[in-house]
């Protein structure tokens, strides 16, 4: 997204540092990486490029954590690389993953500096858009639980569609199985294309891309439904944040 260049109050000098807290996977921080750096480059121009902390966590410490149920812990490790990255200088944090905005609490909680919620850029972005129901793809954590798609409804009046259990299964299956390794296959596509339009006839007007790798498997040319890639809207968000004064 092109921001208006009277957006940029600040100084080039005065640009924020963002920091990233990665590697959950590190498949989907690599797009970050590359979103941010190119929107920096797009805005500034020449040799531009954007000033980040990046903390990449160990994800299969992470995995086992989430699948054991383990959140308190989960979120115990998260805060303290949070706060690492507000220690490297970091202006604002992102917690590059959907899921892993379950424990954006304690990490909240470590730092000083805003976090950018992945869930309200999203949703900000919706809203400006005028979706009201939207369909959410995700791990099985985002899909099912709270955390999420409550955000969505109390915070934005966004009514949220999920898929059934065997769609959410295969959703959850593919991100783990495939996706996070760097596996990107045309069934796997096929399959989430359908799920898609299951989602559309439940009502979806749109489909969020509520995992940060989903990207890599579905793009906007595969469907006709408008589709939100929340590792792109978060970087813009991002983006934004670096470029705009306080
Ligand atoms: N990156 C994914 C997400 O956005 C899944 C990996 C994780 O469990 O953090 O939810």
């Amino acid at each position: 997204m092109l921001l208006p260049a009277n957006q940029f109050k600040r100084g080039i000098e005065g640009m924020k540092t963002i920091g990233l807290l990665g590697g959950m996977s590190w498949e989907s921080t690599l797009s970050y990486y590359q979103a941010i750096n190119r929107g920096i480059k797009q805005q500034l121009g020449g040799l531009h490029s954007a000033k980040i902390a990046l903390y990449s966590v160990d994800f299969a410490e992470i995995e086992a954590l989430q699948h054991r149920g383990d959140w308190h812990r989960a979120g115990e490790l998260l805060a303290q690389a949070a706060a690492q990255v507000e220690a490297a200088g970091a202006d604002c944090l992102l917690i590059c993953t959907n899921t892993m905005h379950k424990v954006a609490e304690p990490v909240c909680d470590a730092i000083n500096i805003p976090l950018l919620h992945i869930a309200d850029a999203t949703a900000e972005q919706l809203q400006k858009d005028g979706v009201r129901r939207v369909g959410l793809l995700g791990t099985r954590f985002t899909m099912e639980q709270d955390f999420y798609k409550q955000r969505l409804s109390d915070h934005f009046g966004i009514e949220v569609v999920i898929p059934d259990d065997a769609g959410m299964e295969q959703v959850h299956r593919v991100i783990y199985d495939e996706l996070c390794l760097g596996e990107v296959r045309d069934d796997s596509r096929q399959q989430y294309l359908q799920i898609i339009e299951q989602l559309r006839q439940q009502g979806a007007e749109a489909v969020i891309l509520g995992c940060t790798e989903i990207a890599l498997l579905v793009s906007p040319e595969d469907t006709t439904m408008p589709l939100y890639d929340t590792t792109a809207i978060h970087a813009d968000s991002a983006i934004r944040f670096a470029l705009t004064a306080d």
